[in-house]
């Protein structure tokens, strides 16, 4: 029996859950997950690394078109690497201030073709649950299963305040609270790509959900695009 390769698209706003949620439904349906915000904040290091401010667009663009940033993404055991020209660099894009260089690099056309012809190579490959912003929109409009995932934001600056309180001590729900609504903003109203659910998403608010029930819901959204076959 073949096994058509299975397409799973998971969009929606900063810490909705979306990368939690999408290894947890990656490891029920034994499939990879592809974190794409990986791949932008990636690039947000490299300017930062190369001492180039993320708010010059020239300057990035042009990194990203001379070939002097390469992103790239390796499975190991399953699990994503992030590799920035060869290197994996997992440890060094999860900070805010790498987190904010992304938000900024990302309005830019040339990052956005790079990346997005990258996640589609990467897609072509093997049965994946990818989340971002755009993939049912742009990366993967053909995608048989998309889910459009939300919580209101105080929900959902309440988990995140609980996921960095411990390494963060400086942090205020207040501050995680205001950072997340701009962010939103900065997503939703950018000309290029914006985030917004594609006509064909389901729409999943997890504001009452716990995170095992978020998880049966997107896998039963899953079972009626692709059936129960698998
Ligand atoms: O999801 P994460 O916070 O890691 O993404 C980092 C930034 O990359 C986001 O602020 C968002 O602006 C951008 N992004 C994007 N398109 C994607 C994934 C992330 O523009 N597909």
């Amino acid at each position: 029996m073949t096994h058509k390769p299975l397409l799973i698209a998971l969009d929606g706003p900063v810490s909705a859950g979306k990368s939690s949620l999408a290894d947890a439904v990656a490891r029920r349906l034994n499939i990879l997950h592809l974190d794409t915000g990986a791949m932008y904040r990636a690039i947000g290091l490299a300017a930062l690394q190369q001492g180039i401010d993320p708010a010059d667009e020239q300057a990035v663009s042009n990194l990203v078109e001379s070939g002097r940033v390469e992103v790239d993404v390796r499975f190991a055991d399953g699990h994503q690497q992030t590799l920035l020209n060869g290197s994996p660099v997992d440890d060094l894009i999860r900070s805010q201030q790498v987190g904010s260089a992304a938000s900024t690099v990302s309005r830019y056309g040339p990052v956005r073709r790079y990346l997005v012809a990258r996640q589609q190579a990467i897609a072509r490959q093997q049965s994946m649950i990818i989340d971002g912003r755009d993939i049912g929109t742009v990366v993967l409009p053909g995608a048989r299963a998309k889910v459009f995932l939300t919580a209101s934001p105080e929900v959902r600056a309440r988990r995140r305040y609980e996921q960095i309180r411990g390494t963060d001590p400086a942090a205020t729900y207040e501050a995680v609270l205001s950072e997340l609504i701009q962010r939103d903003r900065q997503d939703r109203e950018r000309p290029l790509d914006p985030l917004r659910q594609a006509e064909d998403a389901v729409l999943l608010d997890t504001t009452g959900f716990s995170f095992d029930q978020s998880v049966e819901a997107i896998l039963r959204i899953v079972e009626a695009a692709y059936g129960q076959a698998r």
